[in-house]
């Protein structure tokens, strides 16, 4: 049975700066607050226990039910499209493993993550408390589906393509906000809306991506 014991601090430490210089900062993402969050966030923990010796490579990796981790360059790049300067909360649609979560949990006051298979909501929430995170809050539920709230964030991510642009997402978005989310079916695109003070929606497309789909509840 693998276990966190065969790798010692230091060599998972070490694997983690590899990751970040080589297939972060080495690619596009420039931001040193981001490259410092990439750097603290122990993404082994968000790995199933066989998993850990690829937790630092370049790719996404199973977590069950179907679904992955992200990739560590795309959690970097989709976090540093996102980041505005007084940033204050977030929104974040499929928590997974926890992992992206944490990243905006090192840049972002306060948290809010929906997901929709409780089990992964669960575990998830576990090892974000026993990292220490006070700014998160888990739930479990649909995303598209929010309770219905005046609420509004200035920071929305998506982790799971819908096959178009939801636009009770876009309604989510406050003045100055902005959304990230790959949309698409078999070929998906990364995504950047952006809402200006008066309420205008600029779309920029970023570029090819692939996520697992975006599920959907019947209400
Ligand atoms: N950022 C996560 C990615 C997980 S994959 C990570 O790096 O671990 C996307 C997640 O979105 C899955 O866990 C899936 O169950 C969840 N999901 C899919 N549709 C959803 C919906 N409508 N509402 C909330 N979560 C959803």
């Amino acid at each position: 049975m693998p276990s966190l014991n065969k790798w010692t601090a230091d060599e998972l430490e070490r694997a983690r700066r590899i990751m970040v210089e080589r297939q972060i900062a080495a690619r596009d993402v420039k931001n040193p607050r981001v490259l410092e969050a990439m750097l603290r966030v122990p993404r082994h923990l968000f790995v199933p226990l066989d998993l850990i010796g690829e937790a630092y490579d370049d790719t996404p990796l199973p977590i069950g039910f179907d679904q992955t981790i992200s990739q560590p360059y795309i959690v970097a790049s989709m976090t540093e499209y996102l980041l505005q300067p007084n940033v204050g909360g977030v929104l974040e649609i499929g928590t997974g493993s926890g992992y992206q979560t944490a990243v905006l949990a090192e840049l972002f006051d306060q948290v809010d993550t929906v997901e929709i298979i409780p089990e992964l909501s669960h575990q998830a929430e576990k090892v974000l408390r026993q990292i220490g995170y006070t700014n998160i809050t888990c739930h479990v539920g649909d995303g598209l589906r929010l309770p219905e709230s005046p609420e509004q964030f200035k920071s929305i991510i998506v982790t799971a393509a819908p096959p178009e642009l939801p636009m009770r997402l876009v309604d989510r978005l406050a003045p100055d906000g902005r959304l990230i989310i790959p949309v698409g079916r078999a070929v998906q695109h990364l995504q950047l809306i952006s809402k200006n003070r008066s309420g205008a929606i600029t779309t920029e497309t970023l570029y090819p991506v692939r996520f697992v789909s975006l599920q959907h509840r019947r209400p």
